[in-house]
């Protein structure tokens, strides 16, 4: 059953340009399905999301996890009777504006940016569903409902940027839409990059025994089990560590949105503070489990290794279709002279795969980057 704080269709702001409604299909369902069809979301597949796309096969890249978050997401908002067609098209949008090479690529694009405003992932996927992709006879971008915007505009942490400001006028929080897949999204990247530093034998069961999280687990199933094979015990600790955390999620939430007595979405986007928070007595575990990945994942060195590589990529393409426009595909060659060219750069280098950027720099500066292994690890 729909709570009193779900966001419905019939309350949403809508859609920048107007459109006649669908005969079948309902406002959130059809900003999914446009985000579904775009080239943006198609690009995720070969993207970082922490190892580099195409170090092997089965480790996540942007798309696989942008689907994990709208699976948990999902479950999340039907449980607290949310909207879950909205909550879906949040999650599905929500990584859209990353660029290559995972958050060392959005710095060093950030970077090649100062003056002309810098870079931020959140922001450039607002941009992506207002401007760049090009699908409609009649106006750019993917013309989806307010809400979605909103929810990109609230993660972003460029909140002073003119395009990103516009959303968060007079209210202090998004739906609570968007909150669940904020929150989501952590979750599901806490778990999952543990999974893929074990595929990438970048930790030990060792390392991870070490963390409460891990090893309440670990005990609840060695208890029903008995002893089990490293490859069956890695997923299903970390799939009850994913089951805690979501129930934890849920009792905390219900309980905030109780307490706060919100019963419209007005009064949850007047809200201090997000509604939707795993509770304080996870966050110490939580806390742990994150300093875990800082120091024995994000900051191993074939990681660091990775990171720097593609920094130098980005930077090094950055550099030169700045002073080449014409280099560029002829589209982004002439947005580069009806736009400030270091924009028209960004949008372009922001948009490419991994995959296209280290093959466009390898021809660019001829070097063995494409043979010069990006698979160090495998
Ligand atoms: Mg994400």
């Amino acid at each position: 059953m729909n709570a009193v704080y779900v966001m419905t269709e019939n309350a949403s702001r809508g859609r920048r340009y107007a459109e006649p409604a669908h005969p079948y299909r309902g406002l959130f369902q059809r900003d999914r399905d446009r985000i579904l069809h775009a080239a943006a979301f198609r690009r995720l597949t070969a993207k970082t999301q922490v190892l580099l796309a195409g170090t092997n096969d089965h480790h996540r890249t942007r798309l696989t996890h942008t689907l994990e978050v709208a699976q948990v997401s999902r479950t999340i908002a039907r449980q607290l009777g949310l909207n879950e067609e909205l909550t879906e098209a949040i999650a599905l949008a929500h990584d859209l504006g990353h660029p290559p090479f995972g958050h060392a690529g959005e710095a060093a694009l950030d970077a090649c940016l100062t003056e002309a405003g810098g870079f931020e992932h959140n922001w450039q996927g607002l941009r992506i569903v207002e401007e760049l992709e090009q699908r409609y006879p009649r106006w750019p971008g993917l013309n989806l409902t307010w809400e979605v915007r909103e929810s990109l505009a609230f993660h972003s942490k460029r909140p002073h940027v003119p395009a990103v400001a516009e959303y968060r006028v007079g209210i202090l929080q998004p739906t609570l839409e968007a909150q669940v897949v904020d929150a989501a999204d952590s979750v599901v990247y806490d778990t999952h990059d543990i999974d893929d530093a074990f595929g990438m034998k970048l930790i030990r069961l060792s390392d991870v025994r070490a963390l409460k999280l891990w090893s309440d687990a670990e005990a609840s199933l060695v208890k029903e089990y008995g002893e089990l094979p490293v490859s069956r015990l890695v997923p299903s600790v970390l799939r009850m560590v994913l089951a805690r955390r979501e129930q934890a999620m849920l009792a905390a939430t219900r309980e905030r949105i109780q307490d706060a007595r919100v019963t419209s979405v007005d009064e949850v986007k007047q809200q201090r503070d997000t509604l939707v928070e795993e509770g304080t007595s996870m966050e110490p575990l939580i806390k742990e489990w994150r300093q875990f990945l800082h120091a024995k994942v994000y900051r191993h060195a074939a990681v660091l290794q990775m990171a720097e590589r593609g920094r130098k990529i980005v930077q090094g393409l950055f550099n030169a279709y700045a002073s080449e426009p014409a280099r560029m595909p002829a589209y982004h060659a002439e947005r580069a002279s009806l736009l400030p060219t270091k924009r028209a750069v960004g949008d372009y280098l922001a948009g490419m795969t991994d995959r296209l950027a280290v093959i466009e720099y390898s021809q660019l500066f001829q070097s063995d980057e494409k043979s010069d292994r990006m698979e160090t690890l495998s």
